[in-house]
């Protein structure tokens, strides 16, 4: 089926990051929001980053003309004209679960719905629908515009057809498909979240400063960046969620979180977002 309109439900940070690649790779797009000021966050942010993209010469005036094009909607009134949706709303699995339910409702049965979840079962998002075969993970990494990565995860009733289209989608959007089956954390997180919580491990039995952890694993692994500077910026909150999310649903308790993390989340210090957290900002 051909896709030409995507409906984007939520337009917070991961929202509105796809939305503006999705209308600067040539597709109508709808982005929809409970909260009326997230929508003008999001035009605003779009806005500013494609005009930023356009002096760069890194996007034409024909797409800046269609980020300008986006609507920003507060309903579901007009779903019913998208050919694919993608899910980014907020991170819980509850909400997901009834606006999937109503996704499956009110849209077409052909037509695909996918959420951006980091770290919810797609097996069970599928199962609040009537069509589990059309669901699937489009896992964007944040910022949406500069990441390359899309994780692409199928859940168990998942179709070899919207796994297809999910991937050939991720490539008409200028990003590079990688395919994970549905487990805790898909790829990313599993391996990603876990090195930082060593490095939280190290850091709370003294084996290095924050500083020395970084820079061994920025000058001898060739990170862009050392695990506790980018747990800054991630959210240490995030962080600690996830590896709850990995111990609880994997049941090993490999995945515990350091006591560091979760007392420093305790603290309030989160991160760049709070101005403190294995760094100050
Ligand atoms: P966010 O808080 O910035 O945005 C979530 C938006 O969803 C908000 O604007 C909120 O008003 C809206 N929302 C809440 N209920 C809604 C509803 N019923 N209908 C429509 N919109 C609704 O969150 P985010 O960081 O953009 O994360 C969104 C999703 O993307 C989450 O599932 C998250 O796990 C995932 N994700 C986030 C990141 C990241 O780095 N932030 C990376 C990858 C995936």
């Amino acid at each position: 089926m051909e896709i030409n309109h995507i409906f984007i439900v939520g337009a917070g940070t991961m929202g509105s990051g796809i939305a503006q690649v999705a209308a600067v790779s040539g597709f109508q797009v709808s982005v929809m929001d409970v909260i009326p000021e997230q929508l003008e966050r999001a035009r605003s942010i779009i806005a500013k980053s494609t005009e930023k993209l356009a002096a760069k010469d890194m996007i034409d005036q024909q797409q800046l003309a269609a980020a300008a094009n986006i609507r920003y909607i507060e309903d579901f009134k007009t779903l019913a004209q998208a050919d694919y949706v993608i899910e980014a709303a907020t991170e819980n699995p509850e909400l997901k679960l009834k606006i999937f339910t109503e996704l499956d409702h009110l849209t077409e049965p052909d037509v695909i719905l996918a959420s951006n979840t980091s770290s919810i079962s797609l097996t069970k998002i599928a199962a609040a629908t009537n069509k589990p075969e059309k669901v699937i993970g489009m896992h964007f990494f944040n910022p949406v515009p500069l990441m390359r990565l899309v994780e692409i995860i199928r859940g168990l009733a998942t179709s070899d057809e919207t796994t297809a289209t999910a991937v050939d989608l991720a490539k008409k959007m200028g990003k590079e498909p990688v395919e994970a089956n549905d487990s805790p954390g898909f790829i990313s997180n599993r391996v990603l979240c876990p090195m930082i919580n060593e490095a939280i491990f190290a850091l709370q039995e003294g084996i290095g400063t924050a500083e020395a952890i970084d820079a061994v694993m920025k000058l001898g692994m060739n990170h862009p960046m050392g695990p506790l500077t980018l747990c800054d910026l991630i959210g240490l909150d995030v962080v600690l969620f996830v590896m709850e999310v990995l111990q609880r649903d994997l049941g090993d308790d490999k995945y515990r979180p350091a006591p560091l993390l979760r007392k420093m989340v305790d603290a309030g210090y989160l991160g760049r977002k709070t101005g403190k957290g294995f760094y100050e900002y």
